[in-house]
Order: C-alpha cells, then sequence, then structure tokens
C-alpha cells in the first residue's frame, strides 16, 4: 500500500506540466490520502533542501536533502523515512527529471542526502520523501542557471 502511494506521488510530479503548482511546499501529494498538516508536523516531514541560488551552465555542484532538520522525525522500526528522491525540470519544460532515489534503513540511516548535480539552465529542483506513516511530503528550490 505505501509502495503504491509513493508511485503515485512519482507519478503526479511525472505528469506535471510547466507552469503547474507543484513548488506548494511543504504539502503533501496525493489529493485524498492526506489527513491534516497540523497532526503529523511539518517541521518534521517536509524536507529542507540546501542547494546555491545560481550556479554555471555544466559544472558540478552539490544539494542536500535533509528530513527533520529542526525538528527530528522519529527514526524506529514503526516509524520512519522510507525514502527521498529528488527531480529537476528545466524552465519552460515540461519534462521532469528524476536526479537519485535514496532508501534508507529505519533505526541505523539518517534522512540526509548529498549529491553533485549539474544543470544547463534555469531549473526548478523538487525533493520528495515518504514516511511510512505520514506519506509524501514535498519542497522545491529554483537555481539561475548561467
Ligand atoms: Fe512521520
Amino acid at each position: 500500500m505505501k509502495r503504491r502511494e509513493a508511485l503515485l506521488g512519482s507519478a503526479i510530479v511525472a505528469g506535471l506540466a510547466a507552469g503547474d503548482s507543484f513548488a506548494a511546499s511543504g504539502k503533501r501529494l496525493g489529493g485524498a490520502i492526506i489527513p491534516p498538516e497540523k497532526e503529523m508536523g511539518i517541521e518534521k516531514h517536509v524536507p529542507i533542501i540546501t542547494a546555491p541560488a545560481s550556479a554555471k551552465a555544466g559544472e558540478p555542484f552539490t544539494i542536500t536533502v535533509e528530513v527533520g532538520k529542526t525538528v527530528p522525525h522519529p527514526n524506529t522500526l514503526e516509524h520512519h523515512i522510507k525514502w527521498i528522491q529528488l527531480y529537476a525540470q528545466y524552465e519552460g519544460s515540461q519534462y521532469v527529471i528524476e536526479l537519485g532515489t535514496f532508501n534508507f534503513g529505519p533505526t541505523v540511516a539518517h534522512p540526509k542526502v548529498t549529491m553533485p548535480v549539474m544543470l544547463q539552465s534555469n531549473a526548478t529542483i523538487y525533493a520528495l520523501e515518504h514516511c511510512n506513516i505520514h506519506g509524501l511530503w514535498d519542497n522545491s528550490v529554483e537555481i539561475k542557471v548561467s
């Protein structure tokens, strides 16, 4: 069931058209599967993206995504962060490119990833994370590329 929800979330991202309102930071994806946010703790779930505001075309830079950066998310067998996914969408493009998927082992792995990325033009970076109890959460940042 959770995997199905995860795939649903990815499909939503992949199906976005340019200009759609996916970048509503701090919201969960999936419509009807979303319980009230105040019951779940936004600060424990929204993936925090650390990335430069600008970059040079074709030159690698690093993006870091962490869940529970300010308020730690539980990390037990019963309740933990399952994975983080990163996507990029170039400005004006209808396509969303998967940058990476990172799976975590409960109680041992801390849900934080850093990866090198190189962009060719202005882009939006999307981060998704999946809590095994509270489902999908997203965040995004825009990066100017010159
Ligand atoms: Fe949770």
